[in-house]
């Protein structure tokens, strides 16, 4: 009897596998193969596990043995989006294709993937939430069973999803990772399109790696299989203005990797171009980035060795960018000609982008980044014992910790937060702050018996730098973890604390001549009694400590 190893998606072009038969598949394939492991790993909100996928040639599927056997790990992670799931179709027949026909591809690499992360979306299965995409027939949604967009949950957690996806990735410590996307957004003659990890915030051995070796030879791979890409088309108005890099922050997948010292990508095939072509393409590249791993897996291993050193000799870590667009590097774009006309609907003008019209012009590529922020890394952090959730977090990311064994008192460097701005509405769950101001004070700050250390000469540094500094875009301040400090916990009565505050003013000749001269510049201040009462009060004893205090302590040895 001859097997039947079609995936659905061969069998109809525009059919992209259900959930169900996506896991029935894989244990099909498992049952046939010793190159494989099919195991569950974790929960997720819809209530079904993920599943880990380990596809490896030496009857080696733990990650120290791995290692010990010289191998690399590359991760992919499939269905984050599930109306984009070309590589949930794609990794199936990958996955069939490496243990059945490519096996020596795997001679120095192991692959580890996801087949559907976000399964709850998965499970809510429609035709109509990508309007005007090009197929599949019938595909998920975007938000999780809890209705969040995983792709911005890294960091934050609030999904299983997540929680079980840092202890996986933390488990494998991938050299690369990929993550499966469509893109929506304006049109071009390519099919797929690539967002490499940013490299400047990269940084290092690796993102020289990435960007003279590895790059290169996978745009070269996927012209030569007749799936020429170009960088993600993150455009201005139109791409002939010129293409920016996209920053991806660690709160998304390719973000989240490269904190943990991942090369990573987030490929984006355009919705505008058949289903069958978009699974081809992700198919494509996903095999020839195996391909080239595999060759240059020499230099990958170097880079990423060399990467370890350089962070921990490294002293200052950045936390902010901003694109510069003092600088371009050119690429040749394959776009069509765009143009306005009159809306049928609206009667306003309206963007069109003519297919009649094919055009190959150079435009700029916007892809450097400047550091506007960087931190000095201090020896190690001290956590509160109270901040269990973020606690909790760096235990998934495999952070190495040490509890505080008795009472003791740090000389430490303490931010107060001075200044932030917080999204007006929910997103993702939150009240996200951004552009915070902070300013530092060197304290003798007393800890308990149980509070954490986090020392930085790790390998996850940059996880901690880029999740405990409040100022970076994604910290877990950001994320609402210390919104408690952000309210005032005691006041005063005006009537009681007027005496006490005439006699404060006239022990303090200092803070009598700051008010006054707060009054002389601020006529308000000068009008409202009470506000004059509240500028004493709060250079006073009075006035508690902990108000807008950030708790995590930065000790320097
Ligand atoms: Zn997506």
């Amino acid at each position: 009897m001859k097997v039947d190893l079609q995936t659905p998606f061969e069998k109809d072009a525009n059919y992209s596998a259900s959930y169900q038969e996506v896991i029935a598949y894989y244990q099909k394939l498992d049952s046939f193969s010793n190159m494989l492991s099919v195991q569950e790993f974790g929960m997720t909100d819809a209530g079904y596990p993920l599943h880990e996928i380990i596809i490896s040639n030496d009857g080696a599927f733990d990650p120290d043995q791995i290692r010990e056997n010289g191998k690399l790990v590359l991760f992919i992670n499939n269905g984050i989006h599930p109306g984009e799931p070309c590589g949930i179709d794609a990794s199936m027949m990958l996955t069939r294709d490496l243990i059945f026909k490519q096996t020596a591809l795997l001679e120095r690499i192991t692959v580890v993937l996801v087949p559907v992360y976000n399964i709850g979306g998965t499970l809510n299965r429609g035709s109509y939430s990508r309007a005007n995409q090009e197929g599949p027939q019938a595909y998920g949604f975007r938000g999780n069973a809890k209705n969040l967009d995983l792709n911005r949950d890294f960091i934050k957690c609030d999904s299983k999803n997540a929680q079980s996806f840092n202890q996986l990735f933390s488990k494998w410590n991938p050299e690369l990772f990929i993550d499966t996307h469509t893109s929506n957004g304006a049109d071009y003659q390519y099919t797929m399109t690539l967002i490499a990890t940013q490299k400047d915030k990269l940084g290092g051995p690796l993102a020289d790696y990435l960007i003279n070796h590895l790059l290169p030879a996978q745009y070269d791979a996927m012209k030569n299989e007749g799936w020429e890409m170009t960088p993600y088309v993150y455009a201005r108005e139109t791409p002939d203005e010129g293409i920016a890099g996209f920053l991806d922050l660690p709160r998304y997948s390719s973000g989240y990797a490269s904190l943990k010292n991942s090369i990573s990508y987030m490929p984006e095939t355009h919705m505008l171009k058949p289903y069958k072509d978009r699974v081809m393409s992700t198919y494509t590249f996903l095999l020839h980035t195996l391909r080239i791993m595999q060759e240059q897996s020499g230099d990958l291993q170097q880079a990423y060795s060399d990467q370890l050193k350089y962070l921990q000799n490294q002293t200052h870590f950045p936390i902010q960018w901003s694109l510069s667009f003092d600088q371009a590097d050119t690429i040749l774009f394959k776009g069509y000609e765009a143009g306005f006309k009159p809306s049928e609907v609206t009667g306003h003008s309206r963007l069109y982008y003519d297919r009649a019209k094919p055009y190959e012009k150079k435009v700029p590529f916007y892809n450097n980044y400047k550091q506007s922020l960087s931190v000095e890394k201090p020896d190690m952090y001290i956590i509160p014992q109270a901040y269990d959730a973020v606690i909790e977090r760096l235990k998934w990311n495999n952070v190495e910790i040490e509890l505080l064994d008795e009472d003791r008192s740090f000389e430490a460097e303490i931010y107060y937060i001075k200044d932030f701005e917080t999204s007006p509405s929910a997103y993702e769950g939150h009240y996200l702050h951004s552009n915070v101001q902070s300013e530092s004070r060197t304290l003798q700050m007393h800890f308990r018996k149980g509070d954490v250390i986090v020392r930085t000469n790790q390998p996850q540094v940059r996880y901690i730098i880029e999740t405990l500094e409040p100022q970076s875009a994604d910290s877990f301040f950001a994320w609402n973890f210390f919104d408690g400090i952000l309210m005032q916990k005691e006041y005063f009565s005006s009537y009681v604390f007027e005496d006490l505050a005439a006699e404060l003013l006239s022990k303090d000749p200092a803070l009598k001549k700051a008010l006054n001269e707060a009054k002389a510049a601020d006529p308000k201040l000068a009008e409202n009694g009470r506000a004059q009462l509240d500028f004493i009060y709060k250079r006073s004893p009075h006035f508690e400590q902990t108000y807008m205090r950030y708790p995590v302590a930065r000790i320097f040895n």
